[in-house]
């Protein structure tokens, strides 16, 4: 599945790996602690390159349901776009 935020590079979006419900907690785990982290082991069990993992890492919500950008508390898709900031969320259930 390929991913696109209005505001950030690539344009193009990223294609993102099947995650697993296992890899979703255990990048949540590692982002918690440390996003390059969380980087690293994508990187390193997906084989995809830096920017990616990074554009990934970025999106993932640090509080399910809220925007990381503007705060807005009623994301509830997976993947979405937030209607208040326009940027991507990826909502992962915590
Ligand atoms: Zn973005
Ligand atoms: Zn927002």
């Amino acid at each position: 599945m390929k991913i696109k935020c209005p505001k950030c590079l690539p344009k193009e979006g990223v294609e993102i790996p099947n995650f697993t419900l296992k890899h979703k907690q255990e990048i949540i785990q590692f982002l918690d602690n440390s996003p390059m982290n969380a980087i690293n082991y994508i990187k390193a069990e997906f084989s995809i390159n830096s920017t990616e993992a990074k554009f990934i890492v970025q999106h993932i919500n640090k509080i399910q349901n809220r925007c990381n950008r503007c705060n807005f508390k009623q994301l509830d898709n997976e993947y979405g776009i937030c209607p208040k900031c326009n940027s991507l969320n990826i909502n992962w259930k915590r």
